[in-house]
């Protein structure tokens, strides 16, 4: 028997990238000529917000799929049709998220707003074919009749208003007669329809507010229902691929289509969005972490905004294969955060120089060498590639390694260094531990040891004697000292808020450790923003894209080298 895991991380058969459903459905498509043999997608963000590790899952579907085929064709299109919440800020930066991604759109960028009118004239022609009338009743009134899914809804008094009449009214809504609220136009379908969304829903609202694309123009705005399948209709989309949640409103997209002379009838398919564990990928909830200072910001290094991921030291290659193990689904299920952690491991680990670094510096003084000399060692960049060449480390009489690699009573299994032990330092010497110093506090402050001058290098004594521990390390004099941030879940609860509770109650507070006497190798020097290193045994680590400055250097580490949280979370479980 073939051994299958219940594990959500374990893309099935058909989720695999070249053969989701999404795209058996448009093989077929386009072998019979549905859509006229075309392929035609969109990705169509709403600007009230960056874009999150979720919107990557859209975009890879969307601008992969048209990439296979030969116009390319995928539009970026933003659903702008609520002013109150839209910033040009958040378009600039979905525009720098899609390009670091790695897809262009090249001529096909477009904004619903560039279809108001097309959308206004849309809504005349319901109107004079009584498929749409304006209606007085309050908000409270209009979701009073609605009704619920067991009873069906009331007949607003408005809906026989004569065709006459509702052109009068939407005409004068959009002259700005009317306060907010007081009026809106409503696509005519059925109060009694088992499906809600089909219950007459308002198509055109009354905002008095001005738009960043259209300014003063328009105080009336189509609703995203009426809007988003006209839009996808007048640019040619063949598939208009969604999440989920879109099913039930399937009935209206295709309602309006039908009913308007559209060019073209776009084909929605639905699938699963995508939720992470130990996240939250809502970006109102994002915006809330970011208003309350929770974060630094929308590209706080912890977010799963994309912002963050790549200020983190993500690379869009990792981002991308991520998208491509998941899959494509229609079945709801939560990610565990390590899938996204081993895609960009896979994708480091061969293309990162190997360099040392001591996060939590403890000294130690190698009192048999030569208080004046400095030697060069020469220590490869990566342990495979030879291509990455090496560099030349300065070893000297002080030296730091990292506070926990030393244990004054080692426990069983503790490998590292210890009183009257020997441990290989990496590219350096075998060095043993002859005396420990403490502080009038009892704290240690220094190691004395003394080193073995044949096993330059790190390599065996002619006596052929082992050590079962190498460090890394870093020379005293010639360190650079630099900020390090270490990162961990931003929340501490699988799936935050998922009980009911504030899902901010979920944060957790040790999110962040930030080292700032962290001790560098010389060759670190000129490291320049976004720049990925490994540091040996500690993990990956990039410059800060946003605080770090020459000479005052900040690193975060994108993640460390294993997997520590699935051992962790196998203990509890
Ligand atoms: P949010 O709930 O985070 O605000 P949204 O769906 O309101 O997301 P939009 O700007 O409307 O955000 O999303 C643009 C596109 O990205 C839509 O087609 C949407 O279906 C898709 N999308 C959003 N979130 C996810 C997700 N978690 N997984 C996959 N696709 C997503
Ligand atoms: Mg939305």
């Amino acid at each position: 028997m073939k051994a299958q895991s219940a594990n959500t991380t374990t893309p099935s058969d058909e989720s695999s990238l070249q053969n989701n459903f999404i795209r058996q459905i448009i093989a077929e498509d386009v072998k019979t000529n549905k859509h006229g043999g075309k392929v035609v997608t969109r990705f169509p963000p709403e600007p009230n917000g960056y874009l999150h590790i979720g919107h990557a899952k859209s975009i890879c579907l969307n601008f992969g799929i048209a990439a296979e085929q030969a116009g390319r064709q995928c539009y970026l299109r933003f659903d702008d049709t609520n002013p109150s919440k839209e910033d040009l800020e958040y378009v600039e930066s979905i525009k720098t998220d899609v390009h670091w991604l790695g897809y262009d759109w090249g001529e096909r960028l477009r904004h619903s707003s560039d279809y108001f009118e097309q959308l206004h004239e849309y809504a005349i022609a319901l109107i004079k074919m009584g498929k749409a009338y304006v209606c007085s009743l309050t908000p409270e009134q209009i979701k009073e009749y609605r009704g619920t899914l067991r009873e069906p809804g009331k007949n607003s008094p408005d809906r026989e208003r004569s065709v006459a009449e509702n052109l009068d009214l939407f005409e004068r809504m959009k002259a700005g007669e009317f306060a907010e609220g007081t009026y809106v136009l409503r696509a005519k379908i059925d109060m009694a329809s088992p499906n809600l969304n089909m219950r007459d829903p308002a198509i055109y609202r009354i905002k008095h507010l001005p738009h960043q694309m259209t300014g003063d123009k328009w105080c009336i705005y189509p609703m995203y229902d009426f809007t988003h399948c006209l839009s996808d209709a007048i640019e040619g989309i063949s598939h208009s691929l969604c999440t989920l949640e879109f099913e039930d409103h399937r009935p209206l997209y295709d309602w309006v289509l039908d009913t308007l002379n559209t060019p073209c009838h776009p084909q929605q398919i639905e699938f699963a969005r995508l939720s992470l564990n130990y996240t939250v990928m809502s970006k109102r909830k994002l915006q809330e972490l970011v208003e309350n200072q929770h974060v630094s910001g929308w590209d706080d290094p912890r977010m799963p905004t994309l912002s963050g991921i790549r200020r983190r030291g993500y690379t869009p290659e990792a981002i991308r294969e991520f998208c491509d193990r998941i899959g494509i689904t229609r079945k709801n299920t939560q990610i565990e955060m390590g899938v996204l952690e081993n895609c960009i491991r896979t994708d480091l680990e061969a293309k990162t120089t190997r360099v040392m670094a001591v996060l939590k510096p403890l000294r130690v003084v190698i009192e048999n060498y030569p208080a004046d000399q400095v030697e060069q060692l020469d220590a490869p960049y990566h342990p495979t590639d030879a291509s990455m060449g090496s560099r030349q480390i300065p070893f000297s009489r002080v030296l730091y390694i990292e506070q926990d690699d030393f244990r004054e009573t080692p426990p069983k299994k503790f490998f590292r260094l210890a009183p009257g032990r020997e441990v290989r330092l990496r590219y350096g010497y075998f060095i043993t531990c002859q005396a420990v110093i403490k502080d009038e506090n009892g704290e240690i402050v220094e190691l004395r040891c003394s080193y073995d001058p044949e096993t330059r290098g790190g390599s065996t004594p002619p006596d052929g004697r082992k050590v079962k521990g190498t460090l890394h390390w870093v020379s005293a004099p010639h360190t650079i000292t630099a900020e390090v941030r270490l990162y961990d879940r931003l929340f501490n609860q699988a799936d935050p808020g998922a009980d009911g509770t504030d899902f901010k109650a979920a944060l957790n507070p040790n999110s962040m450790e930030v080292l700032t006497y962290c001790q560098l190798e010389p060759s670190l020097a000129n490291a320049q923003a976004g720049e990925r290193y490994q540091f040996e045994r500690l993990g990956y680590f990039c410059v800060d894209n946003v605080v770090s400055k020459e000479g005052a250097l900040v690193f975060n580490r994108i993640v460390t080298l294993r997997d520590s949280w699935a051992k962790i979370e196998k203990a509890k479980g």
